[in-house]
């Protein structure tokens, strides 16, 4: 029987619709073009704006650097007729940091200028003040990073100061739109790309921690998100990875982005950020100079597989063949300095639950221990004897 193309397609519909409770929607970003340029940059915007007549508030921080390079690029789209102004958050009281007291300078900008899309230009700290202030008057946000320091380029997730110094993860809206300029990213310090690195391989432990939750407490677990964030902290986890190299630079830039993706799966940075981050949330507390954020979890993640009984050989070559820390004495931080952020972990985040609710005394002194040996073989064998 010869079956009606309009029937047959009606059907399909139909079975869609009927099965819509065990499917999910998630939003991702219109646009994300790769690029090399401003003039480039300038066209994606360009494209952003369908041809109309949009209008566009650029965010950037005041630092030399970067609002050269926001300030050029404004000049570059005004070119191309769209409508610019410009935020500069130095201008702001308490200025070019994530405090709340941004967040209130850029919502100011958005009242007054009343801009279709919020452009965050800059690194993480910038990008995310304009996310949250584009989150709080339901405007579009752009995303476009002058580092790739950390996975915040493309998550609906923010990280706030709070006054007493203490970073505060807050809830965001996925950005609409992210340009990538490789070129400015080129001009970053390598210690920018590194952290990135560090921040990216952390998915991997973030996510053996929401599997032991699964198991240990039950708590409800998404598999696609983990699948996303596993894929694209491996996708940077090969021999020869080059952070020198353009084209692994561009695979390092796809996987942040991706795991902004997976958070977005997940509702939370859950699938992204696990006991090496709380690790490295202790740190910002204790130490009086925090190192980059990244650095910090990647000595999280390496002390996380120890404490989880997990192998990490492999990625202890990994972090020792790209330049990543694997001990605290390599960023400066001395053993009893990390073995208090270790046990401090879970009170910078309670209700997220990690291998750091279980750690005790006993595992502490074994941390150490580990610690204090020389040599990578340390890792490696404590690793193998607690599986
Ligand atoms: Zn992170």
């Amino acid at each position: 029987m010869l079956i009606d193309a309009l029937s047959f397609e009606g059907a399909v519909a139909h079975a869609v619709i009927g099965a819509t409770s065990r499917h999910r929607s998630i939003r991702i970003p219109r646009l994300l073009r790769i690029v090399s340029g401003r003039a480039a940059v300038a066209v994606v915007l360009r494209e952003l704006a369908d041809g109309g007549d949009a209008r566009f508030l650029f965010v950037h921080s005041g630092a030399a650097s970067a609002t050269g390079y926001a300030t050029s690029l404004a000049a570059e789209a005004r070119s191309l007729r769209l409508q610019v102004t410009e935020c500069v958050l130095a201008s702001s009281p308490g200025v070019a940091t994530n405090s709340e007291g941004s967040v209130r300078h850029v919502v100011g900008s958005i009242d007054r200028e009343r801009p279709d899309f919020v452009v965050g230009v800059g690194g993480g700290r910038v990008v995310d003040v304009a996310k949250l202030a584009a989150a709080e008057r339901e405007v579009e946000l752009v995303s476009i990073p002058t580092q790739a320091s950390s996975d915040g380029i493309c998550s609906p997730v923010a990280v706030m100061v709070t006054p007493d110094g203490r970073p505060h993860s807050l809830g965001a809206r996925i950005p609409a739109g992210i340009a990538v300029d490789m070129e400015v990213l080129g001009q970053a310090p390598t210690v920018t790309w590194l952290s990135g690195l560090g921040d990216l391989v952390s998915n991997l432990s973030a996510v053996l921690d929401w599997r032991l939750a699964h198991r240990t407490v039950g708590e409800e677990i998404d598999d696609f998100a983990c699948l996303t964030a596993e894929a694209a902290a491996s996708s940077v986890i090969e021999d020869d990875a080059d952070l020198g190299d353009p084209a692994f630079r561009q695979k390092l830039i796809r996987g942040l982005i991706l795991s902004g993706i997976a958070m977005e799966m997940a509702g939370s940075s859950r699938p992204a950020s696990g006991s090496e981050h709380l690790i490295s949330h202790a740190l910002d507390r204790l130490l009086p100079t925090p190192r980059p954020h990244g650095l910090q979890v990647a000595l999280g993640t390496v002390a996380a597989y120890l404490l989880r009984g997990d192998a990490c050989q492999r990625l202890v070559s990994f972090y020792r063949a790209v330049g990543l820390p694997v001990l605290p004495r390599e960023l400066g931080i001395s053993n009893d300095e990390f073995t208090a952020a270790v046990a401090n972990g879970r009170s910078t985040r309670p209700g997220r639950w990690t291998v750091l609710d279980h750690v005790g005394d006993r595992d502490l002194e074994k941390l150490r221990a580990v610690l204090e040996r020389d040599g990578e073989g340390a890792w490696e064998a404590e690793a193998a004897s607690s599986r």
